[in-house]
């Protein structure tokens, strides 16, 4: 098994063998995509944080194919709850920092942008996307690209539990 458990509290567990190594594949309106390391189970879930609902899907139904045309449709965005795009942003940090990269709030905001959804619908909940139970450790500041902020100054993150890549000798 490798790979980081999603360690929310409020995290999914797997329906299939109770695991809690559970992977996001992605958000489409109200329903998360959800796929077990242990088992290689997929299923969705309805407003995971309040109460969620699963459902099986079939291995490879969703796939990026799938997200891209939900996207383009502008489904993806449109009917997001905040708690499910805050769990979702939160997956995207852990993945985007998965090898040890130093990783700001701007860079997920340009993954969830990629991925057809709207970082600003996150709101205030944005400043929760770095916290967790010791997961990521603060290793500077840079300006914000974002013009909403103006330029002020946001943290950069590396994970606690990857080594960091490995320096190349200039
Ligand atoms: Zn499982």
């Amino acid at each position: 098994m490798t790979g980081p458990t999603l360690p929310f509290d409020d995290g999914p567990t797997c329906p299939g063998c109770d695991g809690r190594d559970v992977w996001v594949l992605g958000l489409v309106g109200l329903e998360t995509f959800l796929s077990c390391r242990d088992c290689s189970r997929r299923w969705k879930t309805f407003d995971d944080v309040a109460g969620a609902v699963d459902r099986e899907i079939p291995v490879g139904m969703f796939d990026a194919a799938e997200g891209d045309r939900l996207r383009d449709a502008g489904i993806a965005s449109a009917a997001a709850s905040r708690a499910a795009l805050l769990w979702f942003a939160k997956a995207t940090a852990l993945h985007l920092g998965r090898t040890g990269l130093v990783v700001c709030a701007d860079d997920v905001q340009r993954e969830l942008k990629r991925q057809g959804h709207d970082p600003e619908d996150l709101g205030n909940a944005a400043g929760a996307l770095f916290r967790g139970p010791k997961l990521w450790r603060c290793v500077g500041f840079r300006n914000s690209e974002r013009t909403a902020r103006q330029s002020g100054a946001i943290r950069e993150w590396v994970r606690r539990d990857v080594e960091p890549p490995l320096q190349v000798a200039s």
